[in-house]
């Protein structure tokens, strides 16, 4: 059928592909029936928002657009401005022969969290620790309204990566060492795309309405347990660790009816995940049953080989064989698509595989009623950063705090809770009053940023503040120098410290000391007076040499925007009930540890985490 000339004429008279009173799989049939090769060729392509445009998508049939870490249409863009910027790219596509809508997606891996005034939820380490999968539905379904406050129907989340060594990058992704906590979480998927009804015996993409999003299950399969937690390295497993631990979560997302599922820049075995045609068609596919389509990492054939791109031919040829149907950010679009179209013609890639691909894109689509409302509307942009949201968010950082030490034996009772109402209390540490720390990376930026104006907030400093009793004096000094502070002028200390946000490639990182000066901070500080530190962290650090001296600990994750989450457990207003959804190893010689490992001999083991009750304070 391909190629045509009557098929290239512009459709008039009554199509079923229109219809919405037609099943999506007739849809889909009257569809493709009509496309021209070329036409289902760029419904396999995405290209980043930053080079693409109206003209380009129209001429090459794109049949995606994405917004990469930290790509926004202006800094500090405002809901409608990012709803003309996604619409100005469907006129685009609604202008081309078939007016086929492009599906629009963005990494919302913490709430929107590239875009300024959303409420950026805790990472999911820290998600992992609340276990509890009717908050993250919740999380889930308020991310969906705020992605949607900005006319955006799909995010590439959850990442249900099992990280198995916290030396990887990626590890603050992760929800927890434990499959069966990861899949627990991925009910955060029926929050973004809704419930599959409960009659529904097979499931299938399944997207409720205009306020809900396309999920994305990532980075298939393995990416959590590479080799030393090297990021985009390989994972070498027996089959039983790779089907028991790294692949529980997808068995899940797919029974939730998740429709799409990107796969890892990481190898299995020494095969690329981007060509394994083992794990992507024949067994995601035809034995998993998967429905929705298979979206490929950025740039991610061209990592295929090594050095990247260096035989794109290849790397084509066995991406779109391995079962990959969407590919995000050819390294070149326009060489992509004359490279997979020559392989087409010479029977290299059968049509069926096109076929394949491109139905499964469109069937996403038509899930998300794209074809009867392409173009995003404002009512719902109140939704971005709305109160009921950060509420939410707040409730998510309480939850989220284990509470890994509480008093010293030269004392009787717990430290924890604080007293709200004191004369004075000393607050230090880099991380205090630092809202880019506390989101972590993907926050604003791909790598995440460092202060307070990146959006809007409320840091620790600023939650303890409004927590206390006003006639209580919160001072503030970032590092104390023991000198000249008289700590005999407070009841007590905060110190609250941690890692600096990073994503991917940059933040592999093999020894997990505490980063300066947060040592010498809790030295100086904990030496003079009573203190509790707070640890902001993607993951585990080797904490070990400063334990002794603290009268409490606290491992609060990376929380996100709602810092005053971390206050209100701290003086008392909610309980601690966090329990570690990973393992706090000793020393990283130890590395990978994990629950059931034979000599298991950590610090705090999984599981744990001390409670407190909250406290009525006046
Ligand atoms: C990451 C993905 C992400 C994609 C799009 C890649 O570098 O590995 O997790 O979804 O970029 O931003």
């Amino acid at each position: 059928l391909c190629c045509h000339a009557s098929n290239m004429a512009k459709v008039t008279g009554y199509t079923a592909y229109t219809d919405p009173n037609q099943s999506i799989r007739i849809r889909i049939r009257d569809l493709m029936m009509r496309m021209t090769l070329q036409e289902k060729i760029g419904q396999m392509v995405q290209i980043e928002r930053a080079n693409a445009s109206a003209e380009i998508i129209n001429k090459f049939f794109i049949g995606s657009v994405l917004s990469g870490g930290g790509s926004v249409p202006a800094p500090k863009a405002t809901a409608q401005q990012w709803i003309d910027a996604v619409n100005d790219f469907q006129k685009g596509a609604m202008s081309t022969r078939l007016a086929i809508p492009m599906i629009y997606g963005i990494d919302a891996v913490h709430g929107h969290n590239n875009v300024y005034n959303a409420t950026i939820f805790p990472h999911n380490v820290g998600l992992g620790a609340t276990r509890d999968p009717d908050l993250i539905r919740r999380i889930g379904s308020a991310t969906a309204r705020e992605v949607r406050a900005t006319g955006i129907p799909y995010t590439f989340a959850p990442c249900v990566a099992v990280c198995r060594d916290p030396r990887w990058v990626r590890c603050y992704e992760s929800y927890s060492e434990d499959p069966k906590i990861v899949k627990m979480m991925t009910e955060i998927i029926s929050g973004l795309q809704g419930e599959l009804p409960n009659n529904s015996y097979v499931s299938h993409p399944y997207i409720e309405g205009k306020s809900k999003v396309a999920a994305c299950a990532k980075h298939y399969v393995g990416d959590g347990g590479t080799v030393n937690g090297i990021d985009e390295n390989d994972t070498i497993v027996t089959p039983r660790v790779l089907f028991g631990i790294h692949m529980p979560p997808y068995y899940v997302s797919i029974i939730k009816g998740v429709s799409t599922i990107m796969v890892s820049y990481s190898s299995v075995n020494g095969v690329k995940m981007h060509a394994n045609e083992r794990l992507v068609t024949r067994f995601l596919k035809k034995r998993l049953h998967f429905e929705g389509f298979v979206i490929s990492d950025w740039q991610g054939l061209d990592r295929i080989t090594s050095p990247p791109h260096a035989n794109y031919t290849y790397s084509i040829q066995a991406a779109i064989l391995a079962g990959i149907d969407m590919v995000m950010v050819p390294y070149n679009y326009p060489e992509f698509i004359d490279g997979l179209t020559d392989l087409v013609n010479k029977n290299v890639i059968p049509m069926s595989r096109i076929d394949d691909a491109v139905s499964r894109i469109l069937r996403v689509k038509f899930t998300l009623g794209l074809f009867e409302n392409p173009m995003a509307d404002n009512s719902l942009a109140d939704m971005l950063g709305a109160q009921e949201n950060r509420d939410i968010a707040r409730e998510a950082v309480r939850k989220s705090l284990v509470l890994l030490k509480n008093g010293k034996p030269t004392y009787a009772g717990g430290f924890l809770p604080l007293i709200k109402k004191q004369p004075k209390i000393l607050l230090v540490g880099t991380h205090a009053d630092n809202l880019g720390y506390q989101c972590g990376g993907w926050t604003i930026e791909w790598q995440g940023l460092s202060g307070n104006d990146l959006t809007i907030g409320t840091t620790i400093l600023k939650g303890i503040q409004e927590t206390v009793d006003p006639s209580t004096e919160v001072e503030f000094i970032e590092n104390p120098d023991p000198a000249t502070v008289r700590f005999s002028s407070f009841s007590y200390a905060i110190v609250v410290v941690g890692e600096k946000p990073y994503a991917e490639t940059n933040g592999d990182n093999m020894d997990l000391t505490l980063p300066d000066p947060g040592p010498s901070i809790i030295n100086n500080t904990c030496s003079n007076i009573k203190c509790v530190v707070v640890v902001i962290s993607g993951r585990p650090l080797v904490l070990e040499p400063y334990v002794e001296s603290m009268d409490g600990l606290v491992a609060a994750w990376l929380p996100g925007t709602e810092g005053k989450g971390v206050a209100e457990v701290l003086f008392g207003d909610y309980g601690f009930t966090g329990k570690l959804a990973r393992t706090w190893f000793r020393r990283v010689d130890q590395l990978p540890m994990n629950i059931g490992d034979p000599n298991y001999d950590p610090l705090f083991p999984f599981g744990f985490g001390l409670t407190t009750e909250p406290s009525v304070q006046t």
